[in-house]
């Protein structure tokens, strides 16, 4: 799929510096060329020469005068003087009158040296030259000659092209897409019934979904020219750079119609155009000109413009009502299935062993984008390469996901026995609050060995099957759970640790959305005190209320978590004996795994 051809460029440019050249060329390289080495001495050395009788061949001409000398083998120039006895001179020096001393060459060989010679060299040369430049201008512009034109990469259409197979899970996502696959096959079907197929369509969903792929798959299954930019490739140097190149991406589309155009992150030139003084006009007049040209075309001549952003909500709502991008897909995070499905897709591209359990990697992978369970795949290859194997092994996968996943937050140190055990405490804390509580997701593995880009400790709950909806007591339940490991610490070591603090701001997050977004306390009721502003990447929240209200708020999480505290630290009291043993068992074995761990607290 990456053949990149590059749109044909004029090549008068070349031509003309060509001509230039040559002109110079004639001016001044010519002469000397045809006249050989003629050696230009003063008349002092050539009346010294003919003093000497040091003569041969001697022509005078208009304005100059040709000489050699004796054995002929050297040929002069100088200038003519006002000599009266110079031919005196010369004869009695033995010269020889001659007309030829240098060759006059034939006038067309003379035309062909001067002119179509230099003319073809420099065909070739430009020619040459132009495709060097091409060449290194293709994917980012080399400014000169290109100003303006859109760099939109043609991926020509290609057998082993990205197919709707390729991309696991996302059902939903190719269904909706299929249809735009069928419209480009058949278009009769649709114009014959008086259907119009969207003009634009808006991928939505997280980063490393998948929706880049599945723009692709979409010209591949078409079997179409895909042309792909990126939004902030619009954005670039030049004030006004932007529009002409929208300008000329739809021109180039048009040419090749039918075909897809992939806008990648296009919320860099489709935000919001608000009234802001220095607002950025760059942008908004890219903007205006994508909508120009989005209704300048009729809606069935088989362009169809696909869109990817992960910020919806920040679009210019001009460019996604009815007429430009009126059709919106999600693509969101794979469930279970689509986890498992998109494992298994990677998976065929390394060799793995026949007992692979890709439906329990899946499982611990909850969250995971298809990005992310690409690069799972990647590093359990990785890892096995290093460990001298030739197959991936279902560890391999397991411990990968821990690497891509856990791996995030950092901390490279070797532990203190001390510290280890407090670490011990505070995962099983965290483990058997989930397991003594109905609701929560067992354990299906807690590890305690400090990574080199990892946590402390690890406990990776599973889900065992997909949740849509939380209940509260759910939502108060996961809470607890959180709040199980510095509650352990405490109990089982009298002191706390620094350890918790990603358990806390995961807490005070959940509790802050029971009671500002989901409407969970009694004091609020169904009120909305604060708005999710970006729910794609990571949910950032904007509050919505005033001063004393976010007062109270503060107060109600705050009770929240206190709360579901003081329960944590029930559950662990309860069940002392139990968290102590199964602390030494993970600080013996560093690893614990969900079997293991049930054993024990059912013994
Ligand atoms: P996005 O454009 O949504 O940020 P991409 O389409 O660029 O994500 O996906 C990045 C990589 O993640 C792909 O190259 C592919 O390897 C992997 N990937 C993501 N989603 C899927 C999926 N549904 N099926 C298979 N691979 C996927
Ligand atoms: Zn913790």
């Amino acid at each position: 799929m990456n053949e990149v051809k590059k749109p044909k460029k004029s090549l008068t440019f070349y031509y003309v510096i060509a001509i230039v050249i040559l002109f110079l060329f004639n001016l001044i390289a010519m002469p000397n060329i045809s006249e050989g080495k003629i050696v230009e001495v003063d008349y002092g050395k050539f009346m010294s020469m003919t003093a000497e009788g040091d003569i041969g061949k001697v022509e005078i001409q208009t304005n100059r005068i040709l000489f050699t000398d004796k054995a002929e083998k050297n040929v002069y120039k100088t200038g003519i003087l006002d000599d009266p006895t110079l031919i005196e001179r010369l004869h009695e020096a033995g010269a020889v009158f001659s007309g030829e001393i240098i060759e006059e060459t034939s006038p067309i060989l003379s035309f062909v040296l001067s002119w179509v010679f230099p003319v073809l060299f420099m065909i070739i040369l430009g020619n040459i030259i132009s495709r060097v430049f091409m060449k290194k201008a293709g994917g980012n512009n080399s400014m000169m000659f290109n100003m303006g034109k859109s760099n939109a990469k043609v991926y020509v259409r290609s057998s082993d092209g990205i197919k709707f197979s390729d991309v696991a899970g996302e059902d939903e996502a190719k269904e909706s897409l299929a249809e735009v696959v069928d419209y480009l096959h058949n278009p009769q079907k649709y114009t014959e019934i008086g259907a119009s197929m969207p003009k634009g369509i808006l991928l939505v969903g997280p980063p490393g979904t998948g929706k880049t792929m599945l723009a692709k798959a979409v010209a591949g299954e078409a079997n179409v020219p895909f042309f792909s930019m990126s939004g902030s490739e619009f954005v670039e140097m030049f004030v006004g750079m932007g529009a002409s190149k929208v300008r000329d991406l739809f021109k180039q589309a048009k040419e090749k119609a039918p075909c897809i155009v992939f806008i990648d992150e296009i919320d860099a030139i489709g935000q919001k155009r608000d009234g802001r003084l220095g607002g950025n006009d760059e942008r908004e007049q890219t903007l205006n000109q994508l909508l120009t040209e989005m209704d300048g075309f009729q809606g069935n001549n088989g362009v169809i413009i696909l869109a990817a952003t992960n910020r919806p909500e920040t679009l210019d709502p001009a460019l996604t009502r009815p007429g430009r991008f009126d059709r919106r897909v999600p693509v969101e995070l794979p469930d279970l299935k689509g986890r498992e499905e998109i494992l298994k897709v990677h998976a065929r591209k390394i060799k793995t062993e026949d007992n692979v359990d890709f439906l329990a990697v899946a499982r611990m992978a909850s969250g995971a984008s298809g990005a992310e369970l690409a690069n799972i795949v990647n590093e359990a290859a990785l890892r096995a390469v290093r460990d001298g194997r030739k197959t991936v092994s279902q560890a391999d996968l397991e411990e990968s996901i821990e690497v891509v996943i856990a791996g995030y937050q950092k901390k490279n140190a070797i532990l203190t026995d001390k510290e280890k055990m407090l670490v011990a405490y505070h995962e099983i804390g965290h483990a058997l609050v989930a397991a003594k509580q109905k609701n929560t997701a067992p354990v299906q593995k807690i590890t305690i060995v400090p990574r080199t880009s990892g946590a402390l400790g690890y406990t990776m709950q599973t889900e065992e099957n997909n949740k849509y909806l939380l209940t509260k007591a759910e939502l108060e339940n996961k809470i607890a759970t959180l709040t199980g490991g510095r509650a352990a610490e405490y109990l089982m070591a009298g002191t706390v640790t620094t350890g918790a603090s990603n358990d806390i701001e995961q807490a005070t997050k959940l509790a802050r959305a029971m009671v500002t977004r989901f409407g969970m306390t009694e004091k609020f009721g169904m009120v909305a005190l604060e708005t999710e502003s970006n729910r794609y990447l990571g949910g950032d929240t904007a509050s919505a209320c005033s001063a004393e209200t976010l007062s109270d708020v503060d107060g109600l999480v705050v009770d929240i978590i206190k709360t579901q505290y003081q329960k944590a630290l029930d559950i662990l009291t309860e069940n002392r004996e139990k968290l102590h043993e199964l602390a030494v068992f993970l600080y013996r074995n560093e690893t614990i795994s969900g079997k293991e761990f049930t054993e024990i607290l059912n013994e």
